[in-house]
């Protein structure tokens, strides 16, 4: 990974162009744990962070979110290299009773929808009081799965992003801001 001064990276083949400088993504990611604290404060509520590319989000995110709170992580994936491969898993699960307690699922990126509209179906069999779901970005017009999310960071264009959190071939997770593909 290579960064250069026109707000360029380059990782393996590929070149991207910065989108969210990390103070921009500071700056939601603090606006997002705000409306959280208003909603959430005193329901202690257990944030799932889906792995492995929310991580980045949900340690920021629990640190802006002013109250008690739990946290706990679940390994789905549904992505190989810069498309959609088209199934989920569930690799690692939760070993926490979810019965009554409020969820906030948190997520890096909703592409087709397809990830969060499973693990919401898997959630909701197990009795929670509440779902709300966090979306770091999402990605409109890529949408196949309706599925509610009620808070997101950014609406961004259906192109490939890094940074983080976000990887390209496990590379990328590390960059502080958000860097979207240069397509040809
Ligand atoms: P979905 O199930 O919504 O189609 O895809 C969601 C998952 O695909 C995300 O959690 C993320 O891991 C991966 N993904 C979707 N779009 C991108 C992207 O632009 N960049 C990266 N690095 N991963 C993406």
């Amino acid at each position: 990974m290579t960064t250069n001064p026109n707000d360029q990276v380059h990782i393996r083949d590929l070149s991207f162009q910065l989108l969210y400088s990390e103070a921009m993504v500071r700056e939601r990611v603090n606006a997002l744990g705000a409306a959280l604290t208003e909603t959430h404060k005193n329901l202690n509520p257990l944030f799932i962070s889906i792995l492995s590319g929310a991580f980045v989000f949900a340690s920021d995110l629990i640190r802006a979110f002013d109250g008690d709170c739990e946290i706990g992580f679940v390994k789905l994936s549904s992505y190989k290299g810069t498309r959609s491969s088209g199934d989920v898993q569930t690799v690692m699960g939760l070993e926490k009773d979810l019965k009554g307690r409020h969820i906030v699922v948190v997520e890096d990126i909703v592409d087709t929808g397809r990830t969060l509209h499973f693990f919401h179906n898997h959630l909701q069999e197990q009795g929670p009081a509440s779902i709300t779901t966090v979306a770091f970005l999402r990605k409109p017009s890529a949408i196949e799965f309706p599925v509610p999310v009620e808070y997101v960071g950014f609406d961004i264009e259906n192109k490939f992003v890094v940074g983080y959190g976000l990887d390209y071939d496990g590379l990328g997770r590390n960059i502080p801001g958000v860097y979207q593909l240069i397509e040809e």
